[in-house]
């Protein structure tokens, strides 16, 4: 649709041009040309009416003289009418008088003639004496013209002083003289109007004697009878000659021939209107628009051709049958123009399109040549032949061979025969149509000195080629393009990373993941035998660290592995699973026995002293064994995890403890791990709850206060008890979170009971270090209400292990705080009376075991009765857990013991029981 628009627009656009510079006039010369060669191309013959007496060169020779006195006129004249012409038509001026004698025997001649006598009249511009010009009628002298007809003999010539028309006539002195042409042919047509000479009438077919024939006699009758004959020059030298169309020159008397010709066989050539044929052909070209079969441009052009070639076609034929003048410069200006703008048309499309492809082109490839040279990778093209057919910058450094001073920079790559070889590979199973891309490959270069590890990829395509072999023809070749990259420094880094990944810095130990694989590796076992790993945690490895420095601490753990890989032979690889733990596996089956007697070698291999940099550093270790009982290279975690499993037991134990992994111990570590997994969650979901145990006061037993004890009902585990969870959450600092839940939940119950009651509530030492105690106190004090005299806190002896000053600053703040403070667990752990000398304790909690195990005659009376001493020096209160029975009871009230706490006064209960139990004045057990 679009395109037909276009192109009616074109042809509207064209039209209208065409019109307007046919109306211009700028188009006649082309018309007048055109219609010439029509002309030229349809001769046609004269009538034969009319004959040309010619005066020329022979009759002026003849006569001798020029003018000729005009008795020769008159011969003429009496010549013809004897041989019978019809009409006389004398071409000659006989405006002027000559001698008087000879004028009057032309006047004479011209009267008795038997032919009808025509004489010129020329009408000519004169110069007024006055200025000013004025046109003035060349007449014959009366005594000629009073018995002859009269005729114009004017032309008018077009700018190019062309004549193509003649006048019908003019009027001269008012009256209207016809022209020699117009009386010839008989043909009148009004005066002063013109009409077009039809140069197709060929001169020669004119009748043409000379005049000279007729006054030597030779002209015959048969010539000139009936005929209308012209007299007129026909010689150059008269200069009454005309520039016509067609024929070049002719002289004025065969000018008004050749139009009277015109005239009397109707030929004389009519113009059609340039605008209406415009109009019309305009119309016609339109179908341009909308025949589909000339939608495209070379159909178009083709029917203007055509449209061009029928119009010229119709035009020729039209002027030759009917004499019409088609100006068809206007139709094959508007067709040329059509095609031009149909030509613009597509050429502004295609014109841009060619642009851009150019511009594209030409930036890709040199985008492209750009990229091949910047590459830091080096990329060649390498022929089937091995021949190199382009390089890139990168690949001129990389193979560059020592004469690199060649002009061609390929000439000084010489390619490594490992490469060339792959080429060539590469080219045949490329041609074989089998090539499977091998993937990398590494050379080793020496460029510039160093040598380089250069890792290439080969990749065929097959295109069209100018081989030299066939003479510079392209055909189908394989072409290998060879892309290079230097990896010395990348593989490099690789290696060291790989190393990283693989060892332990600091101590060249392996680590985890490789220790792994190295196990995997190990021989079978054999009947009875097995691999053995160890896993090792050094213990007070920490006190090296702080006491002798890092530097030391570092020193001590390198020595460690050697001795480890050095200690027996039996050994294979060694790893660090963490800062102080280590692994290390045999390298050969062994069993129990052999097992248990390495473990021990291990042992004093690590205990033994190290003396480094002046300083002696001493640790002691836990190892845990674990058999690799599955087939070699299945399940070597497992192993490992075994052994790290048997060493959590071994870290429980007492000294440099060896464990062998005990599948129970895994079943109990598992469900460490799930109660781990669940403890978080657990607080959140309301799973925690308080119990309270009755304190009591032994010397009436009334309930002085209670310790508040944690419960956790998981919803599968059931009731978990404090011994599986506290330690796990001490570890994983859930302690934090869980303590101060349970601090604001006993202050909270605490504060309905009777005012003399105390709440003791533990804590842990990982809320000291990790959490601030004091801001959790005084917020639990805060928001409960419960007045800082009545809580308790329990601390254990590890609290003091590793105590410091910034401990002792707390407690003395939750003492000034009106705080008391009791040491739980008395004589379990580390005990020493120092630190009960330098913490603000109030109370003693001797631990339940001297209670519990408490049987007549026993040591446990002594250190009963020692501790109860201690107190009572120090001044603080003592009160004896775990009291089951009343002998105990009976024994604590005789040492003097304060206050009591066991299953005999209440086991660990609900709050409202508490309270019921508060308000009895003796516990129900008792
Ligand atoms: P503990 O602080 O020494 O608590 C006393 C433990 O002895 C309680 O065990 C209690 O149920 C038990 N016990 C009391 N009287 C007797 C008795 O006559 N015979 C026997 N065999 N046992 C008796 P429980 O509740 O299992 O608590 C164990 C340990 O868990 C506690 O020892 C304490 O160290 C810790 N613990 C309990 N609750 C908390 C808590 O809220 N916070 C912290 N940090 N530790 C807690
Ligand atoms: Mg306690
Ligand atoms: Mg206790």
């Amino acid at each position: 649709m679009e395109y037909k628009l276009k192109r009616l627009l074109v042809i509207a656009a064209v039209a209208c041009a065409a019109l307007s510079v046919q109306v211009s006039g700028l188009l006649r010369p082309i018309d007048a040309s055109l219609s010439e060669r029509r002309m030229a191309f349809s001769p046609r013959d004269a009538g034969g009416e009319v004959v040309f007496l010619g005066i020329d060169k022979r009759s002026l020779e003849a006569v001798g003289t020029w003018p000729w006195p005009r008795d020769i006129h008159a011969g003429i004249i009496r010549r013809l009418g004897e041989l019978g012409a019809a009409e006389i038509y004398l071409d000659i001026e006989f405006g002027t008088p000559s001698n008087a004698a000879s004028d009057e025997i032309l006047a004479e001649a011209i009267r008795t003639s038997p032919a009808a006598i025509v004489l010129p009249v020329l009408l000519q511009e004169v110069a007024l004496s006055a200025g000013g010009r004025q046109i003035e009628a060349s007449m014959p002298l009366p005594m000629f013209r009073d018995a002859a007809w009269l005729a114009t003999v004017n032309v008018i010539p077009d700018p190019d002083g062309v004549i193509r028309r003649f006048p019908y006539g003019q009027t001269v002195d008012g009256d209207e003289l016809p022209s020699i042409p117009a009386m010839l042919s008989g043909v009148l047509g009004p005066s002063d109007s013109e009409f077009s000479i039809d140069f197709s009438i060929s001169p020669d077919s004119v009748a043409v004697h000379s005049v000279a024939e007729l006054l030597d006699g030779s002209l015959g009758e048969d010539a000139l009878r009936g005929k209308r004959v012209v007299v007129g020059a026909h010689a150059i030298e008269l200069r009454d000659n005309f520039a016509v169309p067609v024929h070049g020159i002719v002289s004025g008397a065969m000018l008004q021939i050749l139009a009277a010709e015109t005239l009397s066989q109707g030929r004389a050539l009519v113009e059609v209107n340039a605008i209406v044929v415009g109009l019309g052909l305009a119309g016609l070209l339109s179908c341009l628009a909308f025949f589909p079969f000339l939608r495209s441009l070379r159909n178009a052009l083709l029917g203007l051709a055509c449209a061009s070639a029928i119009v010229e076609t119709a035009a020729f034929l039209v002027q030759s049958e009917s004499g019409l003048i088609a100006p068809t410069a206007t139709l094959h200006l508007m067709i040329a123009g059509i095609a031009g703008g149909l030509i613009v048309q597509e050429m502004h499309v295609l014109g841009w399109l060619l642009r851009f492809a150019r511009l594209e082109n030409l930036s890709s490839q040199e985008i492209l040549r750009q990229v091949f040279d910047d590459s830091t990778d080096a990329i060649l093209l390498v022929d089937e032949e091995g021949t190199i057919v382009n390089a890139s910058r990168r690949a001129i450094e990389l193979f560059g061979g020592p004469s690199s001073g060649q002009s061609d920079p390929l000439r000084t790559l010489a390619l490594p025969e490992a490469l060339a070889a792959d080429i060539r590979r590469s080219v045949s199973d490329a041609k074989a149509g089998g090539w499977t891309d091998p993937g990398h490959a590494d050379l080793i270069l020496e460029v510039a000195g160093e040598t380089r590890i250069v890792e290439y990829h080969l990749v065929p395509s097959m295109l069209p080629l100018p081989s030299r072999s066939a003479g510079g023809r392209v055909r189908e070749g394989c072409v290998i393009c060879v892309t290079a990259r230097d990896v010395t420094d990348q593989r490099g880094r690789e290696a060291s990373l790989d190393r990283v990944s693989k060892i332990d810095e600091l101590t060249g130990a392996l680590r985890r993941a490789e220790f792994l694989r190295k196990l995997e590796n190990c021989p079978e076992d054999e009947s009875g035998k097995a691999v053995v790993v160890y896993a090792l945690k050094l213990r007070g490895f920490k006190t090296v660290n702080l006491t002798l420095g890092r530097q030391v601490g570092d020193d001590v753990l390198r020595s460690i592995v050697r001795r480890i890989g050095d200690c027996d032979p039996r050994l294979g690889s060694v790893a660090r699973l963490g800062s102080d733990v280590f692994a290390v596996h045999s390298a050969c089956p062994l069993d129990l026995d052999e097992a248990a007697e390495i473990s021990r070698i291990l042992v004093a291999a690590i205990c033994e002293p190290y003396a480094l940099d002046g300083s002696t550093a001493r640790v002691g270790v836990h190892v845990g064994l674990a058999f690799h009982d599955q087939p070699i290279g299945r399940d070597v975690e497992a192993t490992l995890n075994n052994a790290e499993h048997a060493l959590d037991e071994a870290r429980r134990a007492f000294g440099d403890a060896v464990r062998s992994f005990d599948p129970d111990t895994s079943i109990r570590q598992e469900k460490a791990r799930r109660i781990e997994r669940s403890l978080w969650s657990a607080l959140a979901n309301d799973q925690f709850f308080v119990a309270y145990q009755p304190q009591v006061r032994l010397s009436d037993l009334r309930i002085i206060g209670a310790e508040a004890l944690v419960r956790w009902r998981h919803p599968t585990m059931g009731l978990v008890s404090p011994g599986d969870f506290i330690e796990i959450a001490e570890t994983s600092g859930f302690i934090e979170d869980l303590g101060r839940w349970v601090l604001n939940k006993a202050c909270e119950d605490a504060v309905d009971w009777p005012a003399h009651m105390t709440i003791a509530v533990n804590v842990s030492p990982v809320q000291f270090q990790r959490g601030d105690v004091i801001a959790d106190v005084k917020r639990a004090l805060a928001s409960t209400g419960l007045a800082a005299s009545r809580l308790h806190l329990e601390i254990t002896e590890s609290f003091f292990v590793e105590g410091s000053g910034e401990i002792r600053e707390t407690l003395h703040d939750l003492r000034t705080m009106g705080i008391s403070l009791a040491l739980d667990d008395f004589g379990s752990g580390f005990s020493s009376f120092g630190y009960l000398a330098n913490f603000p304790l109030d109370k003693i909690k001797a631990d339940q075991m001297f209670v519990r195990n408490l049987r007549p005659g026993d040591k446990n009376h002594a250190i009963l009765k020692s501790i109860q001493m201690l107190a009572q020096e120090l001044n603080l209160t003592l009160i004896c857990e775990g009291i089951e029975t009343s002998q105990q009871l009976d024994f604590l009230r005789s040492i003097g013991c304060d206050q009591g706490q066991g299953y005999l006064f209440g086991r660990p209960q609900s709050h409202p029981d508490l309270l019921e139990a508060a308000m009895r004045r003796v516990p129900k057990a008792v």
